[in-house]
């Protein structure tokens, strides 16, 4: 997951492979709060794990459920619809699918079995309503205290043992406004119909259907057959009771799959098609009904149980009209397909949108706009038409998991024919982590950019100078790839000599070079590397592989042999190479060079305390004269010596920190950006109270 401030997306311009999507948010909550009321162990598998599934399970312990992780397997036991807990407080973050069922079945078990129960979140969980709620529930005999503004969170729930619920009448929602508000209840009121049937009925004209489907579906998993009359009432028999089925499977996201969806239909115009596995044809999710939306733009989609394929089809994409009520979530990503479509978009029904993690009609226009995009906004529609000239964008999320995703698509521009092709900034694309963690790496797993389009930093400098820290540090910054070169030759020269290969035997050498089966990944204590399999992080950092790496490094032809693997390391969304010719032989054209320096004593003084550090004796008076000699040779040889290249940005690191150096690196990128300077994040993000008026949904 990128945890850094900003990521920014080069211009991509294709799409092929296969991605395996997380399981859906809207189920995996669901099942662990049906898990956690029933009774028994439920095995739960393919559970998201997300922001929102954790504070879910965070709060199911809290109330005395037990959690088991075996592998990918959570076991989960429930309480039986029986409270073990009677005094909690619960945070759960910005998750909606946790507040709103949980509010319930607490505000019936306190008033049933006695409690005190208070529920809270992030301040924007504190401004999405929940009034509809609290107003179905109170004329039960639930008692519910509003701590904050009336009509939002965060609710204390509270009650005594033995009270009684007013369960003989209808109970009555509202559905207009949002979907989750019954769903609460009807999580919530199997543990209450013990003694007769439980009636709900929908006032207004229900929203979001197929979010009520799902629940129906896995109540019936979990033993509660509720009887449905059209989308107005519900009724719970008598006698219901939670039975754990022993094991479920939660399936893909089919809002995750909108976007690689959207990706193929956009950028899969090779051979290849984009291949999405976890959700298909048999999908229980409303959000499914994205594909029937993405092929009227221009997809082309074939299914099966549990995937997708898709390819390109009409290019430009067509613009289409569309009333998204049924696919609240997904038809966000229609907003972003329209940039690609040759009239405009026009999705209308989307009033909800104002209410979710954040005012999402007033947050997509803007973002849209920003990438060069004409959009009319009204109360519950958006219309977009393409940009005539797109433009690099800093793009704010809103702490909005799917604006991330969304706007991602942005970055193909290219493919609509952007002159020249513009790279986005994704701001704070962590939130990707309340439904798809690992958003960023699928999406580079599976998209496509042209070398040059993906951005290198080269930093070289002599031994000792810091270069490698620096390179490390750069790349974590940014979430780019690490090219440390040395440890290429590093590893050369050690299979070299397993091999019994002497440095004499240039061309045995270059063998070795050309067919280096060498891997690298990330530790806690820094990156690791494997060599046919067999991990070498520690001898690949010995004093005495150096020595052979220096050695095999001024052979030509292992130059030559490694030349290719060096270039294969520039992948989106960039690359940090580290190392002796990175920016004059490999990388000629990388936009930022750094040649990094110290005074022989400062670099004689930090490889000093290095080495004391790990308890190997050293002078300093050596080791500087060590460096001194090296450098001289470094700079001398004939081969790739070590000097800075002609446009390389000269550093003198001697009196700096390393953060000071990081700092100081990353002020010279963000030079050479294309970005506005970023501004503070628009209105959207910090919205007033937002009513829940029908038909004026947002009052920002
Ligand atoms: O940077 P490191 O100390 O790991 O590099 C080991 C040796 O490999 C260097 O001393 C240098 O001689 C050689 N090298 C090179 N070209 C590179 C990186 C390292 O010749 N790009």
């Amino acid at each position: 997951m990128y945890d850094i401030p900003f990521l920014d997306l080069p211009p991509l311009d294709g799409a092929s492979g296969t991605v395996r999507l997380p399981g859906s948010k809207s189920i995996s909550n669901r099942v662990l709060l049906l898990a956690g009321l029933a009774e028994g162990t439920t095995a739960v598998h393919d559970l998201l794990d997300s922001d929102d599934t954790a504070v879910m399970l965070a709060a199911l312990q809290q109330l005395g459920c037990t959690l088991r992780r075996d592998g990918a397997v959570l076991h989960l036991t429930g309480i039986a619809g029986r409270l073990q807990v009677h005094e909690a407080a619960l945070f759960l973050g910005n998750a909606g699918t946790a507040m709103r069922p949980l509010a319930a079945a607490l505000a019936v078990l306190a008033t049933t079995q006695g409690g005190r129960f208070e529920l809270s979140g992030v301040p924007r969980m504190h401004e999405r309503p929940i009034a509809d709620l609290v107003d179905a529930l109170r004329p039960l005999g639930c008692a519910i205290d509003e701590l904050g503004a009336p009509g939002y969170p965060p609710l204390r729930l509270h009650g005594v043992a033995g009270g009684q619920l007013a369960t003989a009448q209808p109970i009555r929602v509202r559905g207009d406004v949002s979907s989750q508000f019954l769903t609460a209840l009807l999580l919530a009121l199997p543990l209450v119909a013990q003694d007769r049937d439980v009636v709900i009925e929908v006032q207004g004209e229900l929203i979001s259907k197929p979010y009520i489907d799902i629940t129906l579906n896995l109540l019936a998993r979990f033993g509660i057959a509720v009887r449905r009359d059209g989308w107005a009432r519900f009724t719970m028999a008598q006698g219901s009771r939670y039975r754990s089925p022993g094991s479920i499977h939660v399936e893909g996201d089919a809002s995750s799959a909108s976007y690689f969806i959207a990706m193929g239909a956009i950028a899969a115009h090779g051979g290849a098609p984009l291949r999405i596995e976890g959700v298909g044809s048999d999908s229980i999710q409303g959000d499914i009904r994205f594909v029937e939306a993405a092929e009227a733009m221009g997809a082309q989609v074939r299914s099966g149980p549990g995937w997708l394929e898709v390819h390109r089809g009409r290019w430009p994409l067509a613009g289409i009209t569309l009333d998204c009520n049924h696919i609240p979530d997904a038809a966000m990503t229609l907003a972003v397909m329209a940039l690609y479509a040759d009239t405009p978009t026009r999705l209308t029904g989307i009033a909800s949108w104002r209410v979710k993690e954040t005012d999402r009609i007033a947050a997509m226009a803007a973002e849209l706009r920003r990438v060069g995009a004409q959009v009319v906004e009204g109360p519950d529609f958006i219309e977009v038409r393409a940009p005539t000239c797109w433009q690099a964008a800093a793009v704010h999320t809103y702490d909005d998991h799917r604006m991330a995703m969304c706007l991602s698509l942005a970055a193909f521009n290219p493919l609509a024919g952007a002159e020249p092709p513009v790279p986005v900034r994704i701001l704070d694309p962590k939130c990707v982590a309340k439904t798809f963690p690992d958003y960023f790496e699928a999406l580079f797993g599976v998209a496509t950019a042209s070398a040059e389009a993906v951005p290198v930093i080269c930093i070289d400098g002599p031994t000792a100078s810091g270069k490698g820290t620096l390179a490390a540090r750069v790349a974590d910054a940014l979430g780019y790839h690490l090219l440390d070169s040395g440890a290429l030759y590093r590893a050369t020269g050690l299979a070299a000599q397993r091999h019994g290969i002497t440095p004499e035997d240039e061309s045995a050498v270059a063998r070795v070079a050309q067919f280096l089966d060498l891997r690298f990944g990330h530790g806690p204590d820094g990156s690791r590397a494997w060599l046919r399999g067999e991990e070498v992080s520690a001898e690949l950092r010995l004093e005495s592989t150096g020595l052979l790496a220096s050695r095999v490094s001024a052979i030509p032809a292992v130059r030559d042999a490694l030349h290719g693997l060096q270039l294969s390391f520039r992948r989106a969304p960039g690359l940090v190479a580290d190392g002796r010719d990175m920016g004059s032989v490999v990388f000629p054209g990388a936009r930022l060079k750094i040649f990094l320096t110290a005074s022989p004593a400062k670099r004689a003084e930090r490889r000093h305390k290095q080495l004391i550090s790990k308890g190997i004796p050293a002078s300093i008076a050596v080791l500087r004269a060590d460096l001194e000699a090296r450098d001289a040779r470094d700079a001398n040889r004939p081969v790739a010596p070590c000097k800075p290249a002609e446009d390389a940005l000269l550093i003198d690191n001697s009196e700096l920190g390393i953060e000071e150096s990081v700092e100081l690196v990353l002020r010279h990128w963000q030079q050479r950006q294309p970005f506005a300077i970023p501004t503070a994040a628009p209105a959207a993000s910090t919205p007033a109270l937002l009513s829940t008026t029908p038909g004026k949904p947002g009052n920002t």
